[in-house]
């Protein structure tokens, strides 16, 4: 869909986004490719702070090279309001159909992590929280089978039907598998996303490592209230302050 252009400049104009949100999306761009969470491909998204239908994240580049001159503002159809002329990721409609279907979702994270792709594979795993950093995986990750929204794909999220179904299969968790594919994550923050996203991919790493180990397979995972409570405390914030001074300069 192209937007119509008058009423795009308009918008554009009115949702000039604050200098330090576009800093701090610059950033996680930048501690996402830092840690590995994405490489040339994977993305993050923020949803607007003065209108919350429409969000921002970078045109079609590699996240580490993402600068605040490459932000991109969409509307709700995944259509860019800006940078109208450069191609965009193709898979954008995971964002806007999330903050569609998710109100209270403030920042989504796409990647293609290796170490949860089994998790999205293999047949009865289950990703679940291993230690206490990873409590947000307690409510359940559910695993989305692109086969049944769309048939035989090449696997990514080109259109509006196949990103709804991928929201519809996300629910009301924090992170959905896709098998043969990759991870979506969301948070209530750019810092939340990015938190679950580093932290879901060690746990992935760390819950191999147990069900290798265990005599009978068998692991201890972390108890729905355990889950609960160790979501509750000030993990975020301190990650997010030692990722910005580790990352800040990055180039
Ligand atoms: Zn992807």
């Amino acid at each position: 869909m192209k937007a119509d252009n008058k009423a795009a400049r308009k918008a554009a104009r009115q949702l000039t986004p604050p200098r330090e949100l576009l800093a701090d999306l610059v950033l996680a761009n930048k501690i996402l490719f830092g840690l590995k969470v994405v490489d040339a491909f994977g993305h993050i998204s923020v949803r607007h702070p003065k209108d919350p239908n429409y969000f921002l994240m970078a045109r079609h580049l590699p996240p580490g090279m993402v600068t605040a001159k490459d932000i991109v503002l969409f509307d709700m159809d995944s259509t860019p309001l800006t940078h109208s002329d450069k191609p965009q990721y193709s898979e954008r409609f995971i964002h806007s159909e999330i903050y569609k279907l998710r109100p209270d979702v403030m920042s989504v994270v796409h990647n293609h992590a290796y170490s949860l792709i089994p998790f999205g594979a293999a047949k009865g795993a289950r990703l679940r929280p291993m230690f206490h950093m990873c409590g947000f995986l307690g409510c359940g990750v559910p695993i989305f089978e692109i086969r049944k929204a769309g048939g035989n794909t090449d696997m990514l999220i080109r259109t509006a039907e196949l990103g709804k179904a991928l929201a519809e299969s996300l629910g009301d968790k924090n992170v959905v598998l896709m098998r043969g594919h990759g991870a979506t994550m969301i948070g209530n923050s750019i810092q939340e996303s990015v938190f679950r996203s580093v932290y879901s991919m060690e746990n992935a790493s760390i819950q191999m490592q147990a069900h290798l180990l265990s005599d009978t397979g068998e692991v201890e995972f972390l108890n729905e209230e355990e889950s609960d409570k160790s979501s509750r405390g000030r993990n975020v914030p301190r990650s997010w302050s030692l990722w910005k001074h580790q990352f800040s300069k990055a180039r």
